[in-house]
């Protein structure tokens, strides 16, 4: 039987233990700046209006139903989320080198290419077979790439003294490590510290990881939510194409729809421009979709059908945009009046980074005490690596939190 020698006890998950616990705080005053989903100025999730437009115009449809979509997922999504990361003119298009197939959000998309190349990522220097991922990084993808057994190594991303890049020791480690290794890098807006290679930076990262052969990685799940541009959060992506790099890119809708819970998102695999490019593009979708069908035989549909709505619509795409000018121009906002409360407080340290990271969080450098301080005293509730997820402040709690941060740093 599954005794515990067997199956022990496994810990809570950290970021939703943290929801479960700020859920049974019962302080009015309580702040939630855990969870990574976009709040308004209330405290409250929101609906984009472009959203609710495309789902009411869904529920009109008379001949909307509930069938199966394809082992693939939708082809007017997945052709559109194409269009949206590559550039609707982008050669590898045009070329028919991408092949893309909707998941269950960027979280299955992550986990579709770490399937892939634990089956069939065999270079000859076995050593090779690892995939390095930033230090610190989304902790999902710790999880996911050891659960299907790919070694993981860490390249350094953070540098706690400038909490900015540490841009030199990144690069050395990527230089080190050996020739086909796969690299996973963040798209824009860097989860959990917000900070961003430059274009320069990541011009060089390119031309490092050409030179070695590696195999670039991007998850991108905060499309538009850097800088509010479309275009200038997909640049990197863009950039490496052009170079010609193999690649796979894993899409997320959650954050820039607000699709969290309806799961839409995209894995596209991108081949380089050579003779039997569009050939190795079918191949790989080939052995894409049966793990697809044997992991999810095919993706959830109404997530991707209200995305679609929008991403084939000029006007709806263009009130898109709108809003999600208005999530990245509040996000921005809140990080000028928690930068200038602090300052106001004269809270002792730097605070700059706060206005210079970018995306849905930032790194405080609040160590772990203090943010278990922070929550037992004033009801504030962040993970314990010291990020905020900026969406969770508005002006009604902004200078609360500016002072619970200033008395615990005292
Ligand atoms: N990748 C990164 C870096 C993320 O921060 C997230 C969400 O927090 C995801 C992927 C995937 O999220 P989802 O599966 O909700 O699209």
């Amino acid at each position: 039987s599954f005794g515990a020698n067997i199956v022990p006890q496994a810990p809570e998950d950290p970021l939703f233990g943290l929801m479960a616990a700020f859920r049974r705080d019962t302080d009015p005053k309580k702040v939630d700046l855990g969870i990574g989903a976009y709040r308004d100025n209330n405290a409250k999730p929101w609906v984009l209006p472009v959203v609710k437009k495309a789902d009411d115009l869904l529920r009109q449809d008379p001949n909307l139903n509930h069938e199966y979509l394809p082992i693939a997922g939708l082809a007017d999504f997945t052709t559109a989320s194409q269009k949206l990361i590559f550039g609707a003119d982008s050669p590898a298009l045009k070329e028919k080198r991408v092949v893309s197939l909707q998941t269950i959000s960027g979280t299955g998309a992550v986990h579709l290419g770490a399937a892939f190349l634990a089956k069939f990522y065999n270079p000859s220097n076995s050593e090779a077979k690892t995939i390095y991922v930033s230090n610190p990084t989304w902790a999902n993808h710790n999880q996911i790439f050891s659960n299907v057994k790919l070694p993981i190594k860490n390249y350094p991303y953070f540098s706690a003294e400038t909490k900015g890049l540490d841009f030199k020791g990144m690069v050395q480690t990527i230089e080190q490590a050996p020739e086909s290794s796969v690299i996973l890098l963040h798209a824009c807006a860097h989860n959990p510290t917000g900070v961003d290679p430059t274009q320069d930076q990541w011009k060089e990262i390119a031309s490092l990881m050409k030179s070695k052969s590696q195999f670039p990685f991007f998850d991108c799940a905060y499309q538009g939510f850097a800088s509010g541009d479309l275009n200038k959060d997909a640049w990197a992506i863009r950039y490496f194409v052009e170079q010609g790099f193999e690649m796979f890119v894993a899409q997320s809708y959650a954050k820039n729809f607000g699709l969290y819970g309806e799961r839409a998102g995209c894995f596209h695999f991108v081949t380089g421009p050579a003779s039997e490019a569009a050939d190795t593009a079918v191949r790989v979708g080939s052995q894409l979709a049966i793990l697809q069908r044997s992991e999810i035989s095919n993706p959830p549909a109404y997530g991707a059908r209200i995305a679609s709505v929008i991403l084939n619509d000029d006007k709806l795409f263009a009130e898109w945009e709108e809003n999600l000018r208005e999530m990245s121009g509040r996000i921005i906002s809140m990080r000028k009046a928690l930068k200038a409360k602090l300052d106001e407080l004269q809270t002792p340290g730097n605070w700059d980074h706060i206005i210079n990271q970018i995306g849905m969080f930032s790194f405080t450098g609040l160590t772990e005490k203090q943010v278990l301080k922070i929550r037992a005293d004033d009801h504030v509730y962040m993970t314990k690596n010291g990020r905020i997820s900026m969406a969770g402040l508005n002006t009604n709690n902004v200078e609360y939190f500016a002072k619970a941060v200033d008395k615990v740093v005292r």
